[in-house]
């Protein structure tokens, strides 16, 4: 009997099969503006698709519990070196799982259990990991929160100054996922440094944009650093870790046996590539243009109307602004679907919904931008959304918009090999 160990996927399990390749075209007749989005290159899929999965190297390069590790140890010590050498970092992990291990993982290093820390409030920006109740962060240790102005949108500096003299943090965390300003990585530390804290400064939104310079580096200011690969930087979904050398063994020891058993060394490859890869000057154009992209996405949300969360961005992301006014954030994100524009509703500041509805919009450029997208495409974006948003549209207005919507997706194709196959 023919066993199944040789069959192609469609032969092997043609449900799945038939699944994956409805994403595929999802993906590529969609306007894809989730902010925390790209789409990872031919090259890491292959990396990820890779016999590497089968393999085990509990431990680190050279210091494993398994045999047969000789070529892992060699891509995952690239891996390493390309990360240190990309963000000139003194020390990298890059075994987290994710974003989210890997804040487990510098909470593991830096924190006792019930320890004090202060970062941005969900509700504000921050990330579930940043303290949430609901989240392990917030049962384990004993988080304060700090927010935005909610005139201005802007972190408020006088007030991160106030809640770590009274909570006296032992570490403070900066980063968030739907901030659209610049973040002072400064102004933190010299508050840190003020109330004896550390820094732990989450760049999983913006490392894209670090690497590239696009945006100030954490890696001067901060003592601790984490990140995805998957969001501006385009590597596979994953996460990594950074700090000084004089914390390496800790933050090591935190990651495994802390926190994971067998690193995903296939992943590990596709974060090497990645790595590689956000070196070149290409990708450090892609990444000015995807700041150059949403500014102009903001102008032309804001000359059609609509609001903004501190009234535009210096990213890659922006938060439409529903506040008073009948839309919700569900709705439009309904809407949009509809024109296959594929965003998030999100809360924002003062949001009076529930999370489950909000009066936020999340728009972010990174996906659209590795795409090809430039400046006069995400003006017809901005224009479809805001020609969407404003009329209360009709079947006929959400055709037409529909038609032009594809006739953008149409002219930058995705993924071309791969439909090939
Ligand atoms: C996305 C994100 C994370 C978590 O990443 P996952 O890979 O989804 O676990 C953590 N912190 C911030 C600020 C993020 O935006």
């Amino acid at each position: 009997m023919e066993s199944y160990a040789e069959e192609p996927l469609a032969q092997a399990d043609p449900v799945i099969s038939e699944l994956i390749k409805e994403e595929l075209e999802r993906q590529q007749h969609n306007i894809e503006l989730i902010a925390s989005e790209n789409f990872t290159p031919v090259a890491i899929l292959e990396a990820v698709g890779s016999v590497l999965t089968n393999k085990y190297a509990e431990g680190y390069p050279g210091k494993r519990y398994y045999g047969g590790c000789d070529r892992v140890d060699e891509i995952e010590a690239l891996a390493i070196d390309r990360a240190k050498a990309l963000y000139g970092a003194e020390h990298a992990n890059v075994q987290p799982h994710s974003g989210s291990t890997a804040n487990q993982a510098v909470y593991f290093a830096a924190l006792a259990p019930g320890d004090p820390v202060l970062a941005m409030s969900l509700a504000h920006g921050g990330h579930l990991t940043h303290g949430h109740s609901v989240n392990f962060s917030g049962r384990g240790y004993s988080f304060h929160h700090y927010g935005v102005n909610e005139s201005t949108g802007r972190i408020d500096f006088d007030e991160v100054r106030a809640k770590a003299r009274k909570s006296r943090p032992k570490l403070i965390v900066a980063g968030a996922s739907a901030y659209p300003r610049e973040l002072d990585f400064a102004a933190f530390r010299q508050i840190a440094d003020e109330v004896g804290a550390e820094l732990m400064v989450d760049m999983a939104h913006i490392a894209g944009l670090v690497a590239a310079g696009v945006h100030t580096s954490p890696f001067a200011f901060a003592d601790w650093v984490s990140t995805t690969t998957h969001k501006t930087l385009a590597g596979p979904r994953g996460g990594a870790c950074f700090c000084r050398r004089i914390n390496a063994s800790r933050l090591d020891k935190a990651v495994f046996p802390g926190l994971q058993g067998g690193p995903l060394e296939h992943v590990i490859a596709g974060k090497a590539v990645c790595f590689h890869l956000a070196a070149s000057d290409e990708f450090k154009a892609k990444q000015r243009r995807t700041v150059e992209n949403a500014a102009v996405l903001a102008e032309t949300l804001l000359e059609g109307g609509l609001k903004l969360v501190s009234g535009g961005t210096d990213n890659h992301l922006m938060l439409v602004d529903f506040r008073g006014t009948e839309m919700t954030g569900k709705h439009a994100q309904e809407l949009l679907d509809r024109v296959r524009i594929t965003a998030n509703k999100n809360s924002i500041p003062g949001d009076q919904r529930p999370p489950t509805v909000t009066s936020g919009l999340r728009l972010g450029t990174p996906a659209m931008t590795t795409r090809g997208f430039g400046p006069e495409e995400m003006r017809e974006v901005g224009r479809i959304i805001t020609e969407l948003l404003r009329e209360g549209p009709s079947e006929e207005k959400i055709a037409e918009l529909l038609l032009r919507s594809r006739a953008l997706t149409a002219a930058f194709p995705l993924y071309r090999s791969l439909t090939a196959k």
